[in-house]
């Protein structure tokens, strides 16, 4: 029976992408998604957040999630969000969970085909890490290393596939993933690694395809922008942490993103031509 199965390809209706986000980004962060890559992915990506508007449910045809979790960059709001990420992706039946934050470009093409080099019934945990070493837990008092573990970045995407997030039900799902978290009160993109790692005993496969703005993103080569998965931005002071990609003037977009998507998509009618 699996044969069938497995000569299947995925295809994008197999991956249920959750973006986390938040009432304090709807009318910066959201809308830039909504004009650009949640196009490609109309039917396949859900929003995350902590309100409900009426204009949002329009614009994504009722894809906007009311976590009913607090509007607060807390960890335990966080892990609130992920917690029903989870739920949500465990109830549609897709065959993978990929998250990315509303900083998160999304070259949906692309996620689709690196997704297409890994099964599904397998059990994959892929990301980027952004540390240089593994999470060190220790026993107190004596400081004595109990056991480590790597997480892939949230802020630049990741994916896992059902085998595996299925294993994860017992200790993760209806909401545990938020007592996992608060037990060892670390933010929730860590806590799915000690979940994963620790617990499932699985490792994180790197994919560096996946960025977060803990990277500069002008580094970037343009000519490897087709290959990448994610992208992302950010702003300290008066400095962007930006892909650096012809297009838009930056007082127009300043994230890049728009000119992103064109130099992606150029056929899309908000491009010049
Ligand atoms: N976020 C949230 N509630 C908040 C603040 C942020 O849900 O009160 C979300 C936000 O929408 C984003 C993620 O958490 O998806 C990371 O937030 P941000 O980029 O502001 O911070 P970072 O952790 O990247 O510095
Ligand atoms: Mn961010």
């Amino acid at each position: 029976v699996d044969d069938i199965e497995l000569n299947k390809n995925i295809t994008l209706n197999d991956i249920f992408i959750s973006v986390k986000t938040t009432k304090h980004y709807q009318y910066t962060r959201l809308p830039i998604i909504l004009k650009t890559w949640f196009q490609l992915a109309k039917e396949q990506t859900w929003f995350f957040t902590d309100t409900e508007t009426k204009q949002h449910q329009n614009q994504t045809n009722g894809h906007m999630v009311n976590t009913n979790c607090s509007a607060s960059h807390q960890r335990k709001h966080l892990c609130c969000k992920m917690s029903v990420e989870y739920d949500r992706f465990l109830e549609s039946g897709k065959k993978w969970f990929c998250h990315f934050d509303d900083d998160n470009y999304v070259n949906v093409p692309r996620l689709v085909s690196v997704l297409q080099t890994y099964k599904h019934q397998e059990d994959w945990y892929l990301g980027r890490t952004s540390v240089y070493e593994p999470v060190k837990i220790y026993k107190k008092p004596t400081n004595k290393l109990m056991f480590s573990f790597w997480f892939a970045t949230g802020g630049a995407g990741f994916c896992i596939s059902r085998s595996l997030a299925l294993k994860m039900l017992p200790v993760a799902s209806g909401g545990r993933f938020i007592s996992i978290c608060e037990g060892i009160r670390l933010p929730d993109d860590v806590s799915v690694g000690f979940i994963i790692e620790h617990l499932m005993k699985k490792n994180l496969t790197l994919v560096p395809e996946f960025h977060s703005h803990l990277e500069q993103m002008k580094l970037l080569p343009p000519e490897t922008f087709r290959d990448q998965i994610s992208f992302s931005y950010s702003k300290a002071k008066d400095e962007w942490n930006v892909v650096n990609v012809p297009g838009f003037d930056t007082r127009y977009d300043p994230t890049r993103f728009l000119s992103l998507h064109c130099f992606l998509f150029p056929h899309f009618k908000f491009c010049p031509r």
